[in-house]
C-alpha cells in the first residue's frame, strides 16, 4: 500500500514538473510597437524645464529605456510617423489601419501597442476601433511628460501597455487606451486636462480595467468598442467632415466657411443637448437641405446628445452623436459617408457604434 501510494506521489510530482516546464517554454507573446512620435517621445532642454519638442527620440531608445517588456513579450518596434500628435492626420489614420489589419491577417503578432501624443490619441484610437477587424488587443499610450524630464510617465506607462496588450484576458475589448494605471475603451475616452497625468477619462463610464503592480484586472466590456464596422484597406482619403463650436451669440460665418471648403458634412459641438441660437440654426438647415450631412452633438464633455429633445430632427434631416464627443463624431460620420448618404442608416451607426 505504502509502495503504491509513493509511485502515485512520485508521478504526481513527475506531471506538476512537466506541466510547469511546458509553461515555462511556451512562448511569450508576440507584441509589436509602432511609433508614431508625441511627448512619450519628447525630448526638452533638461530634466525640469517644461518646454520641449514632440516626436523627437526613435522606436528604438524607447524600448531600449524600458528592457522590462522583454520579459513579458517578444518585441519588435517600428516607427510608423515622428510627429507631435496634433499633426496627425488622415493619411497617417489609413496608414496604422492598413498596417494594423495586416499584421494581424498575417498572424505575424499576437498584439499591438501604439505609441502616441496625447493631444489626438483618442482620435486614432476610435478610428481603430471602428476600422480594424480583429479581436487581438491594440493598445494605446501616451505619456503627459517628455523622456527627458524627472518623473517622466512614460516609461511605466509603456511597460503597463505592453503588459495589457500581452494579456489574454485582453482579448475581445477591441481598441483600449492604457494611460495612467487605467484602461478606457477608444470609443469612451477623452484628454480632460492640457497637463495632468490623470488627463484620461471616460467621463459617461469610467476605466474598463485598472492596472497596478503588472497586472491588468478588468471590470467592464464596452458592448460598442469591438469588432470592425468599416473597411478602409482600399482608402487613401476619407469625405471631408468639418466641426463647428457653438456658443452664445454665435455667426453662420464658421458653417459657411465649411461648405465654402468642400464639406460633406458638419458635426456641430452645440451648447448643452446640442443646441444652437438662431442664426447657426438657419445655416445649419439650408446646408442640410443642400444635402451636407449634419450631426448635433455637445460642447459639455458628457451625457448624450438626444433626439427630439429641444430640436426635431427629423424633420430638419439632422443626426445626433448620441454620447460620442465632437472630435469622436467627426470620425464617425467621415467614415458613414464613405458607406452612405441616407441620414435613417447614419443616425443608426451613431446610435449603433
Ligand atoms: N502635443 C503632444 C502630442 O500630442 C502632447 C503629448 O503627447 O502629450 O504629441
Amino acid at each position: 500500500m505504502k509502495k503504491l501510494a509513493a509511485l502515485a506521489l512520485f508521478f504526481f510530482v513527475i506531471s506538476i514538473q512537466a506541466q510547469t516546464k511546458k509553461a515555462s517554454t511556451s512562448p511569450l507573446p508576440r507584441v509589436i510597437i509602432l511609433a508614431t512620435g508625441g511627448t512619450i517621445a519628447g525630448s526638452g532642454a533638461s530634466s525640469t524645464e517644461a518646454a520641449y519638442t514632440a516626436g523627437k527620440i526613435p522606436i528604438e531608445n524607447l524600448l531600449n529605456a524600458v528592457p522590462e517588456i522583454h520579459q513579458i513579450a517578444q518585441i519588435k518596434g517600428e516607427q510608423i510617423a515622428q510627429i507631435g500628435s496634433q499633426d496627425m492626420n488622415i493619411a497617417t489614420w489609413l496608414k496604422l489601419s492598413q498596417r494594423i489589419n495586416e499584421l494581424f491577417e498575417k498572424d505575424e503578432v499576437d498584439a499591438v501597442v501604439l505609441t502616441h501624443g496625447t493631444d489626438t490619441l483618442e482620435e486614432t484610437a476610435y478610428f481603430l476601433s471602428l476600422t480594424i477587424a480583429s479581436d487581438k488587443p491594440v493598445v494605446l499610450v501616451g505619456a503627459m511628460r517628455p523622456a527627458t524630464a524627472m518623473s517622466q510617465d512614460g516609461n511605466r506607462n509603456l511597460l503597463d501597455a505592453v503588459m495589457v496588450a500581452a494579456d489574454q484576458k485582453s482579448i475581445g475589448h477591441g481598441v483600449v487606451v492604457a494611460m495612467n494605471e487605467s484602461v478606457y475603451a477608444a470609443r469612451d475616452v477623452t484628454k480632460t486636462n492640457t497637463t495632468n497625468m490623470a488627463t484620461f477619462q471616460s467621463r459617461n463610464f469610467g476605466p474598463i480595467g485598472l492596472i497596478f503592480d503588472g497586472k491588468v484586472n478588468y471590470y467592464y466590456k464596452s458592448i460598442r468598442n469591438s469588432a470592425q464596422k468599416f473597411d478602409v484597406s482600399q482608402r487613401k482619403t476619407l469625405p471631408k467632415v468639418a466641426i463647428v463650436y457653438g456658443y452664445a451669440d454665435a455667426t453662420s460665418s464658421a458653417i459657411e466657411a465649411a461648405i465654402k471648403d468642400g464639406a460633406q458634412g458638419i458635426v456641430y459641438a452645440g451648447m448643452g443637448n446640442g443646441n444652437y441660437n438662431e442664426a447657426v440654426g438657419k445655416a445649419l438647415i439650408t446646408a442640410s437641405k443642400n444635402n451636407i450631412l449634419i450631426c448635433r452633438s455637445a460642447r459639455a464633455g458628457a451625457g448624450q446628445v438626444t433626439l427630439f429633445n429641444e430640436v426635431d430632427d427629423a424633420a430638419l434631416g439632422f443626426v445626433v452623436a448620441d454620447d460620442l464627443n465632437p472630435q469622436k463624431a467627426r470620425i464617425l460620420l467621415m467614415l458613414a459617408l464613405t458607406k452612405t448618404n441616407d441620414k435613417k442608416k447614419i443616425q443608426d451607426y451613431f446610435l449603433k457604434y
